[in-house]
C-alpha cells in the first residue's frame, strides 16, 4: 500500500508530469519569468472558469487579502468582521493595516461564520465582512450579501480553501465561490485545491474600477511605469507558477470529484457512529473538500491521533486555537467563553487525509484504524 499523506503532491505530479514539464520548459526557454504571456493566459482561463470579469494574480493568498483591503481604501481604526475559527492570515492583514479585526463565532455544523453574530457585531465603524469558505464549502453568501447591502459594507471572500465550489442562490442562480462579494481572494499554495509548485495567489472582482486599482496597488502603486500614484506593494505571480497552474486548472474539476468520492466513502461508515460527526454539506453549496474534518466526541481526540500516527496515518487539527486566544490577537474585548462554538471545535475537530490520489484500500485501512479506537466493542464482536 502507498504511504499515507494529508495531501499527495508527488503522486499527483507524476500523473501530469509530461504536461507540467513541457509547460515549465516553455517558460525556461522563453526566459519571460515576470509578467510573461503565461500569466496573462492563466488569468484569462481562470476568469472563464470562474465566470468573473477580472482575475488579478498576485504573490500569495495573504497578499491578496491585504491588497483587497488597501484597494477598498479602509482607514486605520475601521472595523472588519471575520470568523474566530479560521487560518490566522485572514485576521493578520486586518491588523497589519491597522484596521480593527472584529471576531465572531461560527456555526457548529458547517464551520462557517454565524450570520446573527455578524449582525450583532456591526457598529458605525464597520466597513467590511470577510467570510471564509472554510475547508472547501461556501458560507451562506446570500445571507452575507443581504447584511452587507443593508449596512453598506464591502464583502471580501477568503476563498483560499474553496476554489471551484459553487453557491446556489434561492432564485437558483449559481455562482462560483469568490465571485459573489466585492472582491474574492485566493491562494495557490501547493496544498490548496488549485496549488502551484511554490507561492501564488489571486484576487477576483466584477468591478472594472476596482480591478484597475487592485492591479495598480499590486504593482508598486504605478498607474504608468515609473509613475507612482499611491503606496502599493510588490506582489506578482511568476510565469513558471502560472504555466503550472494553467495545466492544473484543466484538472481542477476532476480533482474536486476525486476529493468528493473520498469524502463520500468516509461519510458512509462514519455516519453510523454517534461519537463521530461527519462534515455537513449545506444545501446551498457544493463541497470541494480542501479538508475532510470530523468532530470527535466522547473519546480522547489526541489519543486517537496518536493511535492513527502509530499506524502511519497522519492527521491534522485545523485549528488548535481560536484567533481570540492567539498571543498576536489577544484583545481586552475578548475573554474565554465569548466564542463557545469555536472554542469547542478547536477541541474536537480532526482532519483526515483527503487528496486526489487516494484509493479504497487506503481508505479502508484508515477507517478501520479510526473505528478500532472509537468503537472497540463493536469491532470485537465482528
Ligand atoms: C492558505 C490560506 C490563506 C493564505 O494563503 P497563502 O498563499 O499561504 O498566503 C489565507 N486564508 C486561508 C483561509 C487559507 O487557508
Amino acid at each position: 500500500m502507498n504511504k499515507f499523506h494529508m495531501v499527495d503532491l508527488h503522486g499527483q505530479y507524476h500523473k501530469i508530469k509530461e504536461e507540467v514539464d513541457t509547460a515549465v520548459a516553455g517558460v525556461l526557454e522563453s526566459c519571460q519569468f515576470i509578467n510573461g504571456p503565461e500569466v496573462k493566459l492563466f488569468q484569462q482561463e481562470l476568469e472563464q472558469y470562474l465566470g468573473v470579469k477580472h482575475v488579478i494574480p498576485c504573490g500569495n493568498g495573504t497578499d491578496a487579502l491585504q491588497i483587497a483591503m488597501m484597494a477598498l481604501n479602509f482607514k486605520p481604526g475601521d472595523e472588519v468582521i471575520t470568523a474566530d475559527f479560521t487560518y490566522a492570515a485572514t485576521a493578520e492583514v486586518i491588523g497589519l493595516l491597522k484596521l480593527k479585526p472584529v471576531l465572531v463565532d461560527v456555526y457548529k455544523d458547517n464551520f462557517s461564520i454565524n450570520l446573527n453574530a455578524i449582525e450583532a457585531a456591526i457598529t458605525p465603524k464597520t466597513v467590511a465582512i470577510v467570510p471564509v469558505h472554510l475547508f472547501g464549502q461556501c458560507v451562506d453568501m446570500e445571507g452575507v450579501m443581504d447584511i452587507a447591502k443593508r449596512h453598506n459594507l464591502a464583502v471580501i471572500e477568503d476563498v483560499a480553501q474553496a476554489i471551484g465550489a459553487e453557491y446556489t442562490f434561492s432564485d437558483s442562480t449559481v455562482m462560483k465561490a469568490g465571485t459573489i462579494g466585492t472582491i474574492g481572494c485566493t491562494s495557490f499554495f501547493p496544498s490548496k485545491n488549485l496549488g502551484a509548485y511554490g507561492d501564488g495567489g489571486a484576487l477576483f472582482t466584477n468591478d472594472d474600477e476596482l480591478a484597475k486599482k487592485i492591479r495598480m496597488i499590486g504593482n508598486h502603486g504605478q498607474s504608468v511605469q515609473y509613475y507612482h500614484d499611491e503606496i502599493g506593494v510588490n506582489s506578482r505571480l511568476d510565469s513558471i507558477q502560472a504555466a503550472i497552474l494553467r495545466v492544473k486548472l484543466r484538472h481542477l474539476n476532476e480533482y474536486a470529484v476525486a476529493r468528493q468520492k473520498v469524502a463520500a466513502y468516509y461519510d458512509r461508515t462514519f455516519k453510523e457512529y454517534t461519537s463521530i460527526i461527519t462534515p455537513e454539506v449545506s444545501n446551498y453549496s457544493t463541497h470541494v473538500y480542501h479538508q475532510y474534518t470530523l468532530q470527535i466526541l466522547d473519546v480522547d481526540r489526541d489519543e486517537l491521533r496518536k493511535h492513527l500516527a502509530a499506524k502511519g496515518i497522519p492527521t491534522m487539527i485545523y485549528y488548535p486555537l481560536p484567533l481570540h486566544v492567539q498571543k498576536a490577537y489577544l484583545d481586552p474585548r475578548y475573554k474565554d467563553g465569548d466564542f463557545p462554538v469555536t472554542e469547542q471545535l478547536c477541541k474536537t475537530v480532526l482532519s483526515l487525509p483527503i487528496h486526489t490520489e487516494m484509493d479504497e484500500e487506503q481508505l479502508d485501512y484508515i477507517i478501520h484504524a479510526v473505528l478500532e479506537f472509537v468503537q472497540p466493542k463493536i469491532l470485537n464482536t465482528n
